[in-house]
């Protein structure tokens, strides 16, 4: 909403600033400097001080010269014709010519998905030679690739990619759309979303199908993680989500499966972008890669203090593992933010996922439950992380830690 006055109607008559409960309308000087003492009304006109409006509209009711507006800034997008929008599509996330793994879990949890609708999925692969990675993409779910390739698309760029991705929307009408909350998801779809006045839920923890209104809904952490809140888009389409790495996993690869590729190309001003890619740098990570890492030895406020971390970085030498952390020992000091697992760390699915002195709340929880296998190692036998450990040792980690890094050495000959 906003609201202005129109100066040319404004007689100056005061009304308005007398109904104002919020003391948010003065009279002013209009043109500046042409009021006097002995003209004060004619020349003065009502100005709405916008810091303390609450766009109650007394002022645009009192008002007998209509010269307050109150109007809505933003018109709501017009209802889509919904049975146009059909098919699941995921945008595939590509780096250096290589397509990313979240790309691959979101395919197979689209797969799960179309099962319920009854529809195809497809992929959107924009970059430049990557014919290499079509069969990939057909293996593990995509029933169609929409391929979009020209040297200007080799890496990624907003401008681009967003205009890419809106045209192929627009004609293609998916009733879907998924992507990675990447760093380079992120950005996308959420230019997409407002260019196309589409409904976007971030970060999403589950995606299921309605099985009577078949729509989507969209499970993620809300109130900081006090709950789990399903979103539905009901009414624009298509329904827009992101996804972190790791929360699905890939279907497997099915080398039989069939697909078709949807060559489009474009007008290359649609390629051209403001800004100017100068380098690539890669990190540069001196241990494991937590979310790459099959095996996570991580520590909690139990640890005691940063020293005792040492106990883990031994136990995850041996086991060749990364060694993470709850928020606690991260906002106690201990650990670096990178080591965090959970809601607002990284998501990590390992094989092995080992929990030392660490409670299980839920915003842990989300952050590591896909891990294949979890080991709980608490003193507490009522920590709520042993409601989701395939292994609980109750017991004192410091114990138990150096146990078990001695026994891994000698089972391991290390
Ligand atoms: P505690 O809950 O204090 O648990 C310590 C555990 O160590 C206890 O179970 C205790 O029995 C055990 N213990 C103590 N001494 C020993 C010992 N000698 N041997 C064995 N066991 C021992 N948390 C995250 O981890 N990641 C997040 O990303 C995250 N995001 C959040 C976002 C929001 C918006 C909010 C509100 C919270 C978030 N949290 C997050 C915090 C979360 O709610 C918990 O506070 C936190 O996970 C607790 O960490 P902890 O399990 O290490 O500590």
């Amino acid at each position: 909403m906003s609201i202005q006055v129109i100066i040319e109607k404004c007689t100056g008559c005061t009304l308005c600033v007398k109904v104002c409960p919020f003391d948010a309308i003065r009279m002013a000087d209009w043109p500046e400097g042409r009021g006097s003492a002995s003209d004060s009304r004619s020349h003065k006109k009502a100005f709405i001080d916008l810091n303390k409006c609450t766009l109650c509209g007394a002022c645009k009711d009192a008002c007998k010269f209509k010269a307050v507006v109150l109007e809505d800034k933003v018109k709501p997008a017009p209802n889509p014709d919904l049975k146009d929008y059909r098919g699941i599509w995921v945008f595939i996330e590509q780096k250096n010519g290589r397509v990313q793994s979240v790309s691959y879990e979101l395919l197979g949890k689209a797969h799960e998905l179309a099962g319920k609708l009854n529809c195809q999925v497809s992929s959107v692969l924009i970059g430049d030679k990557l014919e290499d990675q079509l069969d990939e993409l057909i293996f593990c779910g995509a029933d169609n690739i929409y391929l979009v390739e020209a040297p200007e698309l080799t890496n990624f760029q907003d401008e681009p990619y967003t205009n890419i991705l809106v045209q192929l929307v627009k004609k293609y009408k998916p009733e879907i759309l998924l992507c990675g909350a990447t760093n380079i998801g992120r950005s996308l779809i959420s230019r997409v979303a407002i260019n196309i006045k589409a409904g976007l839920t971030a970060d999403c923890t589950g995606l299921d199908i309605d099985p009577d209104k078949k729509i989507l809904l969209q499970t993620r952490p809300a109130f900081g993680g006090n709950i789990m809140a399903t979103i539905i888009s009901p009414n624009y389409r298509p329904q827009m989500a992101t996804v972190r790495h790791k929360v699905f996993a890939p279907m497997p690869a099915d080398k039989k499966r069939k697909g078709k590729i949807i060559r489009e190309s474009f007008d290359t001003s649609l390629y051209a972008s403001r800004t100017r890619l100068m380098d690539i740098v890669d990190e540069v990570e001196s241990t494991v890669n937590l979310s790459e890492a099959d095996i996570i030895v991580s520590g909690g406020r139990g640890m005691g203090n940063h020293e005792n971390f040492k106990l883990l970085e031994e136990l995850a030498h041996v086991l060749g593992a990364a060694v993470g952390s709850s928020r606690a020992a991260v906002d106690s000091g201990w650990m670096p933010y990178s080591h965090q697992v959970g809601q607002t760390g990284r998501t990590v699915a390992p094989k092995i996922y080992i929990a030392c002195g660490i409670s299980g709340q839920i915003q842990h929880l989300v952050g590591m439950q896909s891990s294949k296998i979890i080991i709980a190692i608490n003193k507490d036998p009522e920590a709520p992380i042993f409601k989701v450990a395939t292994y609980g040792i109750v017991g004192d980690l410091f114990q138990v830690v150096p146990a078990l890094t001695q026994a891994f050495k000698t089972a391991l000959r290390k």
